[in-house]
């Protein structure tokens, strides 16, 4: 599936909708260039968990922990060396927690990751301010979820 935003607050929108379809367990994987809305698409997606907090990047800490109506572990794995150090942060126990789990640029970790999980893919559409979403469902959890966006 594919969706189209063309403002950050388009984009803050559609995180938020995303957000409120969440159970625990959610693994959202974010890749796309820098800039492309990795982080703006969070936000959206931590209002809809009903997190409080302003959420930016974690680049230098690689993950930041908030409480909304479930735990949102928020990953940005730029950063990493390797995956030892991923395992070095609890990587592992964080999957454990029953949380939900975001992870920007996870391409970089793919070889870690659960089997199921929702992978999103943002690229710029035209003119500055557009952005194209490829969604892909890996696992039944988020079949419901893409159903429901895509109306
Ligand atoms: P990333 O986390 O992928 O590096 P950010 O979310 O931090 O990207 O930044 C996205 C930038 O692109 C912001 O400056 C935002 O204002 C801008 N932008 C322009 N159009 C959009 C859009 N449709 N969706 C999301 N961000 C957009
Ligand atoms: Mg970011």
């Amino acid at each position: 599936m594919r969706l189209v935003t063309d403002s950050p607050r388009e984009t803050f929108e559609l995180g938020v909708r995303i957000g409120k379809g969440l159970t625990a367990g959610a693994i959202i994987c974010l890749s796309g260039e820098l800039g492309a809305g990795k982080t703006a698409l969070t936000q959206g997606i931590a209002k809809g968990l009903e997190v409080e907090d302003y959420i930016t990047s974690p680049t230098y800490t690689i993950v930041n922990e908030y409480q909304g109506r479930l735990p949102l572990y928020h990953f940005d794995v730029y950063r990493l060396e390797n995956e030892e150090e991923l395992y070095e942060i609890g990587f592992d126990e964080y999957l454990e927690r029953g949380g939900v789990i975001i992870i920007e640029w996870a391409s970089i970790i793919e070889d870690a990751l659960p089997h199921e999980h929702l992978w999103i893919t943002i690229e710029r559409g035209e003119g500055l301010d557009q952005r194209v979403l490829h969604f892909h469902s890996r696992g039944k959890l988020y079949e419901e979820l893409l159903k429901e966006l895509s109306q």
